[in-house]
């Protein structure tokens, strides 16, 4: 097939996006609509349906999770060295596919399969179509970041809309006249099946539009039309890769299933993917490693935000159960979880291209903060929005309940947080990255969240009430005293940024 558009064409675009962005945000807003619909969905399923114990569903969510980003480290480098991001992207949304039709078939007897088809298929589709949104801007181009922005707000739309359908559907809040009761869950994992399929061909019926960007890098020698055809000798590996995940399957089944196996897991993949790193750095300049050592200190950190922002799923999600009226401005009756598992999507969703926007404009006239200060900030925001879950108590009655409406502006403040650091986080890897370990650094960006979602949960543990039988104004009291401390862990990590921000800059070089 001729290969029409150029790289140079795509990345000279006019405007403020350029149009391919506007497919890989519809590909990624219905992947994350299928990855979200499924998260809202487990832990509820794993009591409700399959009878679990709470504190082993808890486990098992975390293990998810934990699974589900460590293997987008994974994703990447394969997406590296042997498939592109484009195949990459493909072949996980295929497994993502078959794992949301295995659940819609019988997700009583087939859920650990059908998980962990989802958990490896995203580890190949998510690091790799955040990279290849990157791939879109020339180096020192100062719409990137705002490009991000807007891809973030379309992983925000598919996140609130799948959260919210797939579990009200399963639930029978939604539908429930022309849903059979037995045939909820089934719908409601179809659901996130159907939504995903329209992803991959959205993606399929585009990525002409991609023009060079995301080809195997084994191209083959003759490749003279550029339809990155890959040299014949070299062609399995390409399907020791698809099988090696196959393969993966029934062992991430028995690692998820037995949440022990989970800590073992984190406690290896951290270090050898730095041991990995370090390994390909040897390989790189000077001027090249200074610039991984940024990103790989940006990871770092971010593990710090992650490991605080998390709280959300967790325990923020039993301190809305146990200590929040339902009342927003006094009038608008709200449930208290939904308002937490859906107020930060939506303020993304708002604000976000907002935010974009500010970034351009401040561009202009050369007053756009720096990535490193806007990590800063990203932790400084953090830190405020704790502060005010803190400041919770001191609106609460006698029965430990309090305001909602303080609750949903910590939310915002978090909001104003995330959009300083994780779409810029996206960015700083496509800019600070060789383009052969593109993917790879982009696997762990969110490799990090991983490690995020994993200390989360101690952090959550840790802050329990240790009161036996616990009233409400207990739990509130031990749980805001938590967030106090989550407050200033956040801030210092923000003013260290700050601080240490000179010498990023020395190693980022030109990159800012
Ligand atoms: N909410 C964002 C997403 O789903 C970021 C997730 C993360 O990096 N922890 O892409």
């Amino acid at each position: 097939m001729q290969q029409e558009i150029t790289l140079e064409q795509i990345q000279n675009f006019e405007g403020k996006y350029p149009k391919p962005l506007w497919y890989l945000f519809f590909s990624e807003m219905w992947e994350r609509f299928c990855f979200y619909g499924m998260r809202g969905m487990l832990t509820f399923f794993m009591v409700n349906q399959l009878l679990m114990d709470e504190k082993v569903a808890n486990l098992q969510y975390g293990a998810t999770q934990a699974f589900v980003y460590a293997f987008t480290f994974i994703g990447g480098l394969f997406a590296d060295k042997i498939l592109g991001f484009r195949k990459s992207l493909f072949w996980g949304g295929i497994l993502m596919i078959i794992g949301s039709i295995i659940l819609s078939i019988d997700p009583k007897n087939y859920f650990f399969w059908g998980i962990s088809f989802n958990i490896i298929g995203t580890g190949f589709f998510k690091p790799n179509i955040s990279t290849m949104v990157g791939a879109l801007y020339k180096q020192g181009d100062v719409r990137r970041d705002a490009g991000f922005s807007l891809f973030y707000a379309g992983i925000n739309i598919g996140a609130l809309l799948g959260g919210y359908f797939c579990i009200a559907i399963g639930k029978g809040e939604l539908w429930s006249s022309i849903i059979p009761e037995t045939l909820r869950w089934n719908v409601a994992f179809g659901l996130a099946a159907v939504v995903m399929a329209i992803s991959l061909l959205t993606f399929v019926y585009t990525r002409t539009t991609l023009g060079p960007i995301g080809l195997s890098p084994l191209k083959a020698v003759n490749d003279t039309d550029g339809d990155g055809k890959v040299d014949a000798n070299k062609q399995w590996y390409e399907y020791a890769v698809y099988i090696g995940g196959l393969l993966a399957i029934p062992l991430i089944m028995k690692m998820v299933a037995n949440t022990q196996y989970t800590d073992y897991f984190m406690y290896i993949i951290g270090p050898f993917s730095l041991m990995y790193l370090f390994y390909e750095m040897s390989k790189h300049s000077l001027a090249e490693n200074k610039k991984l050592i940024a990103a790989l200190l940006f990871i770092l950190f971010s593990v710090i935000f992650w490991a605080i922002f998390e709280q959300a799923g967790g325990s923020l999600s039993l301190f809305a159960a146990n200590n929040l009226d339902n009342k927003l401005f006094g009038f608008i009756k709200l449930d208290p979880n939904g308002v937490n598992n859906a107020a930060n999507s939506l303020f993304v969703i708002i604000f976000a291209a907002i935010v974009g926007i500010i970034w351009i404009a401040m561009a202009k006239k050369n007053l756009e903060p720096n990535t490193v200060i806007k990590f800063g900030l990203g932790f400084i925001f953090l830190g405020l929005a704790f502060y005010t879950f803190y400041a919770t108590r001191f609106f609460a009655n006698a029965q430990g309940m309090t305001s909602l409406d303080i609750f949903t502006l910590a939310y915002f403040i978090v909001t104003l947080g995330e959009l300083c650091l994780s779409p810029i986080g996206l960015s700083i890897m496509t800019k600070l990255s060789p383009a052969r370990l593109q993917g790879l650094m982009m696997g762990m960006w969110f490799l990090a969240s991983a490690y995020g979602q994993y200390v989360a949960g101690l952090f959550g543990a840790s802050i329990v009430s240790e009161v036996k039988n616990p009233t409400a104004m207990d739990k509130l009291i031990s749980y805001t005293e938590g967030y106090k401390q989550f407050a200033l862990y956040a801030i210092i990590s923000g003013v260290i940024l700050i601080a240490i921000s000179p010498l990023m800059k020395k190693l980022m070089q030109e990159v800012k």
